[in-house]
């Protein structure tokens, strides 16, 4: 049974919804959880340009003060009947490691939680977002070479996440680790993912870093799993990876997705040691 979602978007999410936090944690009780994170998307580095579109991947800088704030103030409201820690999901980008080390060593402190993510790909100094769209994953298969590529970069780059010190505030989770599957039912692959992903959790598992099984690629009709899936979730959890269950909700409806497909027999982490 879940009692914890770790990974739930707020309003100051750019590119999602305006439900506020009041309404995420009345759901979350509703559905008999006991604790939740919000990890809105830290501000990316000031001198990265984000590469989508409309240039909004997450929170300004700007509202970076106010967002902790209102996570403090529904942490009191809700007091007794829902534990609330503030989070951010935090992005590793190769090059950035500077720049993102310096945030965490600001902010690091007034969080109680946060996760570290792969969106952004870098090759050849060019920076694509890999989840952005069919359309974004299409321009990495030109760029990289083929499908099988995207995912070997992607991993690489997940890799890198893992093994690069960030300070003493870097993340102790790793984000939907098999992102680069989230158009997988357009982009068919014979990637070998069991090989990457024993390599990875072996890292995981000595790096003592947690793993955010994100229930967001089920909402999604190109890839309708789990990040990671079922199967991999077991394979992590031989290797005695803490599993951490987020609904990367960015409104409040998608809370929950995917708990279906969840293994059964597997514990999932209740709440946060602090
Ligand atoms: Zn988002
Ligand atoms: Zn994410």
């Amino acid at each position: 049974m879940i009692v914890f979602d770790g990974h739930v978007h707020t309003p100051f999410c750019p590119h999602g919804t305006k439900d506020p936090l009041e309404a995420y944690c009345e759901n979350a009780i509703h559905h008999g959880l006991t604790a939740i994170s919000f990890m809105e998307h830290a501000p990316l580095p000031h001198n990265f340009h984000d590469p989508v579109p409309h240039q909004d991947s997450a929170l300004s800088w700007n509202d970076l003060e106010l967002y902790l704030l209102e996570v403090e103030k529904v942490k009191r409201a809700f007091q007794g009947s829902l534990t609330i820690y503030t989070g951010l999901e935090v992005d590793y980008i190769e090059g950035y490691e500077k720049e993102t080390t310096k945030m965490l060593d600001t902010y690091g402190p007034s969080l109680d939680d946060s996760i570290l993510s792969v969106h952004f790909l870098n090759f050849a100094g060019q920076y694509i977002c890999l989840d952005y769209s069919p359309q974004s994953f299409q321009k990495l298969v030109e760029r990289v070479g083929s499908i099988e590529n995207v995912h070997d970069l992607y991993f690489q780059t997940v890799e890198k996440s893992i093994l690069t010190p960030l300070g003493a505030y870097k993340p102790k989770r790793i984000g939907h680790i098999t992102l680069s599957t989230k158009f997988q039912k357009r982009f068919p692959t014979t990637y070998l993912f069991d090989s990457k992903l024993d390599t990875i959790f072996k890292q995981m598992y000595e790096q003592s870093l947690a793993l955010d099984i994100n229930g967001a690629g089920v909402l999604k009709p190109l890839c309708g799993e789990t990040y990671p899936n079922p199967r991999f979730i077991t394979r992590a959890h031989q290797y005695q990876i803490p599993l951490i269950y987020g609904s990367d909700a960015h409104q409040v409806k998608a809370m929950m997705s995917g708990i279906e497909q969840l293994p059964t027999t597997i514990d999932f982490v209740t709440h946060l040691d602090r």
